[in-house]
């Protein structure tokens, strides 16, 4: 069995009076809030010494996401854009600006269903409050929904709208950018094994005490119980559900996944999960086949390598991709 030295179970004693975690063997895991959902670390340790400060790197690295990214936080660097990019061009950080072009490239593949200027109309939502825009304020505001009109500079490094209310929102990537993130962490940190989790979005490296990771897939219709349960390995899974965030409004789900073609919820499926190689690609191809609905959903994920899906559709029946459906 895997023993602690004295001075690293003295610094876990330490860190547990400020963050609680369970340490299990050689085994460390950790949840707690971030980014409006829950997240988990969970991760077998490579040297007792080191466990507690890369725990402690990967929660803090979060942190630093959603303060950076969060539509939220007036202090946001996303917030500032939203603010005065309609005005002028504004300069931001090399990172924000990555992920910005990222998203725009999901926008092509996807041709649009992936927009993050949805929120140009989606900031008038609010789930927990039932709270939604009126038919005319949509009419008014759905022209903004268009990333062509977010303009990006890459000498400068800075982003304008062309139009004047867009606003964006990374929601649909910034969870799956982050676990990427978190895991490269734990991977510098000489980690081998691990599962990161933040909400809906999930990612596994190495192996579970020699066996493969089993990720469940949450049924969308009943919160007891799981839909599927997987045996993966070295794999990025992501699921987006009109069950995460909505309300219901005479007999209508409003949920938190938008087309942008009509700036209402997309109603075509209950829940989409996608496996891919990166959390960042998981994720903001979850939203886009969501939105792009059944068929032309399963048509992008079968043209792209190294990527499945499974898809529940509006009546509750599951469909997969290819690759999937031919292992049955
Ligand atoms: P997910 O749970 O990963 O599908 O992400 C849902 C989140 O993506 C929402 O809460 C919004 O922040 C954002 N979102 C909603 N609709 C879109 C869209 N059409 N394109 C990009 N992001 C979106
Ligand atoms: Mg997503």
């Amino acid at each position: 069995m895997y023993l602690f030295s004295l001075k690293a179970k003295l610094a876990l004693i330490i860190l547990s009076l400020f963050i609680s975690f369970d340490v299990d063997c050689k085994w460390i895991s950790h949840s707690f809030e971030v980014m409006g959902t829950q997240s988990t670390i969970e991760f077998e340790v490579p040297s007792e010494k080191i466990a507690p400060k890369t725990l402690q790197l990967v929660i803090d690295e979060m942190h630093r996401i959603d303060a950076l990214m969060s539509p939220f936080k007036p202090t946001s660097e996303l917030s500032k854009i939203n603010r005065l990019a309609s005005t002028t061009p504004i300069h931001i950080s090399k990172e924000l600006y990555d992920l910005l072009v990222k998203s725009a490239d999901f926008s092509k593949l996807t041709e649009g269903a992936f927009d993050i200027s949805f929120s140009s109309v989606g900031y008038l939502y609010d789930y927990r409050n039932s709270v939604k825009p009126t038919q005319k304020q949509i009419e008014n505001l759905k022209k903004n929904i268009n990333y062509r009109s977010i303009r990006l500079n890459k000498k400068n490094q800075t982003v304008k709208f062309l139009q004047p209310l867009v606003k964006i929102d990374l929601g649909g990537i910034a969870k799956g950018y982050a676990v990427d993130q978190c895991i490269q962490i734990l991977k510098d940190n000489g980690v081998v094994n691990a599962y990161v989790s933040a909400g809906g979005d999930s990612r596994i490296i190495g192996k579970k005490d020699n066996r493969l990771w089993y990720i469940g897939i949450k049924h969308p219709r009943d919160k007891k119980r799981l839909l599927v349960n997987l045996p993966l390995e070295e794999v990025s899974i992501s699921t987006s559900g009109d069950y995460e965030r909505f309300f219901e409004k005479d007999g209508v789900r409003y949920h938190h996944i938008i087309d942008p073609k009509t700036g209402d919820s997309a109603r075509g499926l209950q829940s989409v999960t996608i496996l891919a190689p990166s959390s960042t690609t998981a994720d903001a191809l979850s939203t886009s086949v969501f939105v792009l609905g059944l068929n032309k959903g399963l048509k992008l994920v079968n043209g792209l390598a190294d990527t499945s899906a499974i898809l529940v559709d509006s009546q509750g029946r599951l469909h997969y991709s290819d690759d999937i459906a031919r292992l049955e």
